[in-house]
């Protein structure tokens, strides 16, 4: 089966402009959505873009603030209090990466909890790895809606995450614990990866290396899920060799199609969550 990323995502949207209809009707606005994009980073710029015409689409209130490579980090900072302060504002998203002379983790750390949709503030970290209610990263949220899709009960399953990035590796970790999986996370230094894999009942792959997962790494019926996104000469790739994991897996989302479309959607879900919340506040 390959899990088609772009048909759950496309679902998930349906339902969140719905909500938000729902939401305008009963408190009299929409959540809202404020991105900024400093620099001229061109992945960045169409990331945004589309983070902004699917915000658009769905009824959510989407700004995006824009400044030059050069602006000082006291001015990124002070927007943000500003934007912390709007109760228009129910999500606010900076989009990564930033230029070297911007602190990361002090923007970060800047935008309220309640406001991080990209859940990357350490409250939510926090929160996320304690099991209680907190914003979930976008992107491990949709490979964990994706799972889901496939198997409702995780229940005992071993799942086998490669990469620990804050992004993908270690919210993916908490999601799957939370499902009462045995997790075993990867990385660059584990001695060997294809025997951790090939006990897995569920790999996610979030590395950034071309084809790395083989077909004979898999366990036959196991779930894969594939975060990287690689650029080759022969197109884009993930981190799993889909020609020969396909053969062997039970279900495999593509790249491109499989967890890019989910993250977009699960910003917007976030986003909605935000306002919810901030309404019974
Ligand atoms: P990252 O921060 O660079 O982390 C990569 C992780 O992979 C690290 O933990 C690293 O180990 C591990 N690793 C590297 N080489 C390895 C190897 N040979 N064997 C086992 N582990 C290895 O990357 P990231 O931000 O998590 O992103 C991972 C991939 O996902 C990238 O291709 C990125 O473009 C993609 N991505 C996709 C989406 C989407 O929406 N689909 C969103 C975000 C990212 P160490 O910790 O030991 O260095």
């Amino acid at each position: 089966m390959i899990i088609d990323g772009k048909k759950v995502a496309a679902e998930l949207r349906g339902e969140l402009k719905k909500k938000v209809t729902e939401l305008k009707s009963t408190y009299g606005e929409a959540p809202g959505l404020t991105v900024i994009l400093v620099g001229e980073d061109p992945p960045s710029k169409i990331y945004v873009k589309n983070k902004e015409k699917s915000a658009t689409e769905v009824g959510i209130n989407s700004v995006v603030i824009k400044y030059p490579e050069n602006v000082e980090e006291k001015i990124v900072l002070n927007k943000i209090k500003e934007l912390n302060n709007d109760n228009k504002v129910s999500g606010i998203l900076v989009q990564l990466p930033l230029p070297k002379h911007i602190d990361k983790r002090k923007v970060i750390e800047t935008i309220l909890p309640s406001k991080d949709v990209d859940g990357f503030h350490p409250m939510n970290v926090g929160n996320l790895s304690s099991g209680y209610d907190s914003s979930i990263p976008c992107t491990p949220l949709g490979c964990y809606l994706l799972i889901k899709k496939v198997k409702k009960n995780l229940s005992g399953k071993h799942a086998v995450i490669i990469g620990r990035s804050n992004l993908n590796g270690k919210p993916m970790t908490q999601l799957l614990l939370k499902e009462n999986c045995t997790v075993t996370i990867t990385h660059s230094k584990t001695k060997d990866l294809k025997v951790e894999c090939s006990r897995a009942d569920i790999i996610v792959a979030a590395v950034g290396r071309p084809k790395l997962v083989k077909g004979g790494w898999v366990k036959k019926g196991a779930i894969v899920i594939d975060v990287g996104i690689n650029k080759t000469d022969s197109g884009l790739v993930g981190d799993v060799d889909f020609d020969e994991v396909y053969k062997v897996a039970k279900a495999i989302t593509p790249v491109p199609g499989g967890v890019g479309p989910m993250t977009i959607a699960c910003l917007l879900n976030n986003t909605v969550e935000c306002f919810k919340k901030a309404q019974f506040n």
